[in-house]
C-alpha cells in the first residue's frame, strides 16, 4: 500500500504539469475546434484549471451522429472477436497508465486517489467482462425442425448516444461506451461538463486501441444545448444515460418524439439517483454499524449514487449509536482529495456546494442537527462542505426523501423492524440499501422485504464489483439494466428471428 501511495504521489506531481491543456472534439476521428470552451477546475483548489474542452454546439452534435452513421455498417460487419480485442487492448492501456488516470480523476473530480485507483480498476474490469460477455452472445441459436429452419441471433441496435455523470468519470463512462461499442453500436460520448478532461484522455485510448475513425465520437458540450438534440434524433437509436433523476426523466420524454412531433420507441438506458438506507438493527454490533454507516455516508464527500443517506436505527440501541456516529463523524478529516490523511474531499463544484448547503438549511427547520457546521479556511480554497448528521429526522421530511448527492446523513428511529422496512421501502428510490445485524431471522426478512438493487448485509452499502455485484436499481432509481452484470449488454441489442422453410431450398 506504501509503495502505491508513493506511486500516486509521483503522478500527482506528473499530471500537476500537464493542466491547463485544451482538448478538441474529436469526430470522425479528427480533432474539432469550436470556439468555445468548457473549463474544467480542480474541486480541492478551485482556481487550478484542470484543462479545457471544446464546447460542442448543435451544428457539431448533428455533424457527430451523421459520422457515427455512416460508421455503422462497417463496424456492425466487423467480427466481434476483432471488436472484442479492441476492447481488451485499451484495457491494457490503462492498466498500464493506472496510476496516471487515477491522478487525473483526482485532480478533475476530487476522489481521494484510493478511490480514483478503484474508478480505474473498474473501468477495465468493464472493458474485459463485455469482450467475454460479447463474444459469448455472439453465437445465434438454432432450433430446426423436419422443413423448418430457425435461427435467432443478435444485431447492434444504430447509433448509441452515451451520457455519462461525472462521479464516476472514468468507470461508468468506459462501461456504457465499451458495452455499446462491443455489442457493434457507434458510439457519441457526451461526458458530464465537470470531468471532461478525463473522458478526453478515454477518447485517446480507445483511438490508440484500434477503434476506427468515427465509431466513436468525443462530443463534450452543455448537455441542457446538445442533450435534447441528441436524444430526439431519429437517427440515434439508443440511449445509455446514467445520472439523477431530473435528467433522467427530461430524456426518457424527449426520446420519444422528434422536434417536428414524429414519434418514436426508443431504446433509453436510465440509472439515476437513490435516497438510500442503512437499518441498524437492536442488536447490531456498533462498532462495525457506526463504522459502516459513516464510511457509506460521507465516502466521496456522499456524492455516490450507491451512498447512504439515511440511517434508521432501532429504538433499543438509537440513543447509543447515535452519540458513537457523531463522534466518528467528528473524527473525519475535510481535505483536499491529493491529500494522503483526506477524509472527506470537496463536492464537484460551486454549484453543488450552494444546493446542499440550501439543503441543509432546510433540514435545520425539519429534523435536529446533532453535528455539522463550516469549513473555516478552505471554504476560500475549494468547494468544500462539512459532515452534516441530522437526527429525529420525519421519513417524510425532503431531508429523508430527497438525494442531497452531499455529505449529509438523516437519522430515523424506528419502533421496530417492520417500522424500519416501511420507512426504509418509502421513497421514491429503490438504489441500495443495507442491514446491521446478528439476527438471522431479521436478515432473512430484510432480504425479502427491502426493496433495492442493491442489498448489503453487516458491511457498507457503497462499492459495486463488475460480475460478482451487478450495479442498479429500479423504481425511479432506473430501468435495472444491472451494470456489470450478465443482462447488460442485451439491452445494446436487437434479437432478431429468421424462419426458412428449408422444403424450398435449391
Ligand atoms: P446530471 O443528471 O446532472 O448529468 C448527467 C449528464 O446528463 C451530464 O453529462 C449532463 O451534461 C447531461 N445532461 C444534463 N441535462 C441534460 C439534458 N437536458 N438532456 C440530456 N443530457 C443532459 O447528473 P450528475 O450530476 O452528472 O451525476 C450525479 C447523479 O447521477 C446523481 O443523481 C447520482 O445518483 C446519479 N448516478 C447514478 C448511478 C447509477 O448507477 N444509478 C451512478 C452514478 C451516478
Amino acid at each position: 500500500r506504501e509503495a502505491n501511495q508513493q506511486r500516486m504521489q509521483a503522478a500527482l506531481d506528473q499530471v500537476r504539469g500537464q493542466l491547463g491543456r485544451g482538448y478538441p472534439l474529436s469526430i470522425g476521428g479528427k480533432p474539432v475546434e469550436t470556439g468555445a470552451w468548457i473549463e474544467s477546475v480542480n474541486p480541492s483548489h478551485a482556481r487550478q484549471l484542470v484543462g479545457q474542452v471544446a464546447a460542442a454546439g448543435p451544428s457539431h452534435t448533428l455533424q457527430a451522429i451523421e459520422t457515427a452513421k455512416r460508421a455503422f455498417d462497417s463496424w456492425r460487419d466487423t467480427d466481434v472477436e476483432v471488436r472484442a480485442e479492441i476492447l481488451r487492448k485499451a484495457a491494457a492501456i490503462i492498466r498500464q497508465r493506472r496510476f496516471e488516470l487515477a491522478a487525473w480523476i483526482t485532480l478533475e473530480s476530487a476522489k481521494p486517489w484510493r478511490e480514483s485507483d478503484g474508478d480505474v480498476a473498474e473501468a477495465i474490469d468493464f472493458l474485459e467482462y463485455y469482450a467475454t460477455g460479447m463474444e459469448r452472445l455472439a453465437h445465434s441459436r438454432h432450433r430446426n425442425l423436419p422443413g423448418e429452419a430457425n435461427e435467432t441471433f443478435y444485431e447492434p441496435r444504430g447509433v448509441a448516444v452515451v451520457i455519462a455523470p461525472w462521479n464516476f468519470p472514468l468507470a461508468i463512462l468506459t462501461g456504457m461506451v465499451s458495452a455499446a461499442l462491443v455489442t457493434g453500436n457507434t458510439v457519441i460520448m457526451k461526458p458530464a461538463e465537470q470531468s471532461p478532461v478525463i473522458a478526453a484522455l478515454l477518447q485517446r485510448i480507445l483511438e490508440e486501441a484500434g477503434v476506427p475513425a468515427g465509431v466513436v465520437n468525443y462530443l463534450p458540450g452543455v448537455g441542457e444545448v446538445i442533450g435534447p438534440i441528441l436524444v430526439q434524433h431519429p437517427d440515434v437509436a439508443l440511449i445509455a444515460f446514467t445520472g439523477s433523476l431530473g435528467v433522467g426523466l427530461a430524456i426518457n420524454k424527449l426520446a420519444g418524439e422528434t422536434p417536428q412531433g414524429q414519434l418514436h420507441i426508443k431504446k433509453v438506458i436510465a440509472e439515476l439517483g437513490g435516497k438510500n438506507a442503512m437499518i441498524v438493527d437492536g442488536d447490531a454490533d456498533l462498532d462495525e454499524a457506526v463504522k459502516g454507516v459513516v464510511d457509506s455516508a460521507f465516502g466521496f464527500a456522499g456524492q455516490k449514487c450507491s451512498a447512504g443517506s439515511r440511517a434508521i436505527v432501532l429504538e433499543p440501541i438509537y440513543d447509543r449509536f447515535v452519540e458513537r456516529l457523531v463522534e466518528a463523524t467528528k473524527a473525519l478529516t475535510v481535505a483536499p482529495a491529493d491529500e494522503p490523511g483526506c477524509g472527506v474531499p470537496p463536492v464537484i463544484d460551486a454549484e453543488a456546494r450552494n444546493r446542499i448547503l440550501k439543503m441543509i438549511e432546510v433540514g435545520k427547520s425539519e429534523a435536529k442537527l446533532a453535528f455539522g457546521g463550516d469549513v473555516g479556511e478552505l471554504a476560500n480554497e475549494g468547494f468544500y462542505v462539512a459532515p452534516h448528521v441530522f437526527v429525529d429526522v420525519p421519513p417524510n421530511a425532503s431531508l429523508a426523501q430527497d438525494e442531497i448527492f452531499g455529505p449529509v446523513l438523516a437519522v430515523t428511529k424506528a419502533a421496530n423492524l417492520d417500522e424500519a422496512l416501511a420507512i426504509a421501502n418509502g421513497t421514491r428510490f429503490a438504489l441500495t440499501g443495507g442491514i446491521f445485524s446478528r439476527s438471522p431471522q431479521n436478515i432473512a426478512t430484510v432480504k425479502r422485504k427491502f426493496r433495492v438493487g442493491n442489498l448489503y448485509v453487516n458491511r457498507k452499502i457503497t462499492g459495486a464489483l463488475v460480475d460478482r455485484q451487478p450495479f442498479g436499481g429500479f423504481r425511479l432509481s432506473g430501468i435495472g439494466s444491472k451494470a456489470g452484470g450478465p443482462d447488460y449488454l442485451l439491452q445494446f441489442l436487437l434479437p432478431r428471428t429468421i424462419t426458412e422453410n428449408t422444403l424450398r431450398r435449391g
